[in-house]
């Protein structure tokens, strides 16, 4: 299937597939994504939920309410702590886009949040800012 990606975390354990077209790609500067990735932003690779399929694994879950009160649930492996993607309420996942086997199809198409992007950091303002929402 041509229409599907792979991926999965640093050990092996969990593996995933999703859709090869997502519905945005997004950088985002959040501070829980800051928080939990160790970077300045947290690549997004956005898809509705039910097209992330769990091929392997059972991974972890950690939930956190988004500003709007709504649930966040963070998934990630157990064995070696990779992020690997987010559930949201919405129907929506938040797939780390450099979980994913072949990174180089993560191609950024939005910023996000970037009122508390670091001062440090360089920011392609030629990106669409996605407002945020609920
Ligand atoms: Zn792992
Ligand atoms: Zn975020």
């Amino acid at each position: 299937m041509t229409d599907k990606v792979t991926g999965g975390c640093l050990c092996g354990n969990v593996r995933f597939e999703t859709a090869a077209t997502p519905a945005a790609q997004v950088l985002c500067f959040c501070t829980d994504c800051q928080h939990i990735s160790g970077s300045m932003c947290y690549t997004a690779y956005i898809v509705p939920l039910d097209t992330v399929v769990l091929l392997q694994g059972e991974p972890g879950r950690f939930d956190t309410p988004s500003d709007k009160g709504r649930n966040n649930s963070r998934r990630f492996c157990t064995e070696c702590g990779s992020r690997l993607w987010a559930e949201l309420e919405s129907g929506v996942a938040s797939v780390n886009g450099m979980a994913l086997d072949d990174r180089t199809h993560f191609r950024p198409t939005h910023n996000h949040r970037l009122g508390t992007a670091p001062d440090w950091c360089k920011v392609d303002q030629s990106l669409e800012d996605l407002p945020v929402s609920g």
